[in-house]
């Protein structure tokens, strides 16, 4: 995205925003702060929203979709958010319609929240012709979600603080994945806290120390079969914990012929990295007849951030 794309005036914007996996998760002790320091390697994959923004009235969300239902319709939004902080900057009042369009499932640990904010603040600049730079943008998506930098930049990043500052990691080729979306939601903050109830509150993980440079080596190899053993989590046992039908969900997709799974961040929706695409399609046929899912997709990775549709 360049400043000369963030400056065209028009009557709607669509963006559209992929969802995110993490290869790696290491989660530090409980901050002061309530947060937690993170060490993530993030994928953008194929599974998008795509984020409407029109102008109108007032502003108003509304969502279509994947698990639509359970998306606020309110300023609670995360996307109604991000037009807000953009408007509020610009000095502008935020008289938009957002529409979304939802694949990315709801609560499923794959950022959908954040991809929409990102989309968001994506379409306010290009509908309002505002000159913000990306730096300025990132630093706007990182006030309103940790993950919200990552679905702004797309491709493969390391994510250090909450994860929110980002370095681009080389990743070769493509990668093939299964996502086996689970039949409800789990709640990030408690899936946080149930990982301090299992750590007893006594996490002496330097979390930083643990940079996973195999996984970082083996990801610009481009070979799934080196990548696959190296997917950690620290998240899973806490996501496991609170929906142990998830070990279930685990066992069959290895079961069906993927490299590795993994809960994708706070989870519920389990990650399968496999061979190539035709095993993936293979894993999934299988995922779906085993009935451990509400629904299962394939999805590819890396792929782009925030980008513009239409104008
Ligand atoms: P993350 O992995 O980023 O912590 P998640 O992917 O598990 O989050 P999201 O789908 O981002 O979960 O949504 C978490 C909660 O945020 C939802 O339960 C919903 O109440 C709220 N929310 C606010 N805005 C949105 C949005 N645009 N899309 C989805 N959920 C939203």
């Amino acid at each position: 995205m360049s400043r000369a794309s963030l400056s065209v005036v028009s009557d709607a914007v669509t963006v559209r925003v992929p969802a995110k996996v993490n290869l790696h998760l290491g989660v530090g002790p409980l901050r002061d702060d309530g947060f937690h320091d993170l060490v993530t390697v993030y994928q953008a994959l194929s599974l998008y929203d795509d984020v409407r923004l029109s102008p109108a009235g007032e502003l108003r969300v509304t969502t279509r979709g994947e698990g639509s239902a359970d998306v606020p319709g309110d300023s609670t939004n995360l996307a109604a958010r991000a037009v807000a902080e953009v408007a509020r900057r610009a000095d502008r009042s935020p008289r938009v319609a957002i529409d979304i369009d939802k694949r990315i499932p709801v609560a499923g640990g794959m950022a959908g929240g954040s991809a929409d904010a990102a989309g968001a603040l994506v379409g306010a600049v290009n509908l309002w012709g505002l000159d913000i730079g990306r730096d300025e943008l990132t630093e706007i998506a990182a006030g309103l979600g940790s993950d919200v930098p990552f679905a702004l930049h797309g491709a493969t990043a390391l994510g250090t603080g909450r994860g929110e500052q980002l370095m681009p990691i080389l990743a070769r080729g493509e990668f093939h994945w299964v996502l086996a979306i689970a039949r409800s939601g789990l709640s990030t903050p408690a899936v946080y806290r149930e990982l301090d109830r299992l750590r007893d509150n006594r996490a002496d993980t330097d979390v930083a120390a643990r940079r996973p440079d195999d996984l970082m080596a083996a990801l610009t190899s481009g070979d799934p079969h080196t990548v696959a053993p190296l997917l950690h989590n620290d998240l899973q046992p806490a996501a496991l914990s609170l929906q142990p039908v998830l070990r279930r969900t685990l066992r069959a997709g290895i079961d069906a012929g993927a490299l590795n799974g993994i809960v994708s961040g706070s989870g519920p929706t389990c990650a399968f990295l496999c061979a190539d695409e035709t095993s993936a399609v293979d894993v999934a046929a299988e995922l779906s007849g085993a009935g451990v899912a509400r629904a299962v997709r394939t999805a590819t990775g890396p792929v782009p951030g925030a980008r513009i549709l239409s104008a």
